[in-house]
């Protein structure tokens, strides 16, 4: 081992060695255990019900856990990629995330792709030093553009490009609601600012409409 044992490891590390590759599945098996078993929360099922209700044209997210999907959305645009799937970075071939990473757990062995035997397995989400996926970032500007409402919903709003979405609504004269516990830069051009837990604030916003 190269001695590391802590941080993020890059992308362009992953993909040139071999010791960057066992660190990063240490990391990640680790981390996967936590979402093996999560369930989608109050939040994520009220915007599944908008969504089949049609009234939620999409949900932009820059979470990796597949729980929106889980919940019944369909049109969900990953920023960030999604920790349900691992991609061979040779090949890309696309691997269910859970057997592959409980193989790992009980063998620490990293598992070669099955298609075409290489060794470059990883998550099929957006590493540091790697770009985001240019259709899915494109899918949602366009849909911010469209929207007459957008929820910008447990997001910092710090982070480009994510952060810059809920303007695109607001330029394109739609109306821009905040939810998150904390002040965002962003709060100042909302329309409405809600700062409570998401679960309950989206909640009583369905029971209301
Ligand atoms: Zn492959």
């Amino acid at each position: 081992m190269s001695g590391r044992s802590t941080g993020p490891v890059y992308y362009d590390e992953f993909m040139s060695s071999a010791d960057a590759r066992a660190e990063y599945w240490h990391q990640k098996a680790e981390a996967h255990r936590e979402f093996f078993d999560s369930q989608p929360n109050a939040g994520h099922k009220v915007l599944a019900k908008w969504e089949q209700a049609g009234q939620l044209q999409g949900v932009i997210t820059q979470n990796i856990d597949g729980l929106h999907q889980i919940a019944g959305n369909q049109n969900v645009f990953e920023l960030h990629g999604t920790a349900r799937f691992i991609k061979c970075q040779d090949c890309a071939e696309m691997f269910d995330a859970d057997p592959l990473v409980r193989g790992y757990l009980e063998t620490e062995v990293i598992p070669n792709c099955s298609a075409c035997g290489k060794d470059r397995l990883k998550h099929a989400t957006v590493s540091f030093g790697q770009m985001l996926p240019e259709d899915v970032l494109e899918k949602s500007i366009d849909l911010c553009r469209e929207a007459d409402l957008i929820f910008a919903i447990g997001s910092s709003l710090v982070v480009t490009p994510a952060a810059n979405l809920p303007m695109l609504t607001k330029q394109a004269r739609g109306k821009l609601v905040i939810i998150n516990r904390d002040e965002t830069p962003v709060d100042h051009y909302a329309d409405a600012v809600i700062h409570a837990g998401i679960g309950a604030t989206l909640s009583e916003i369905d029971q209301r409409v």
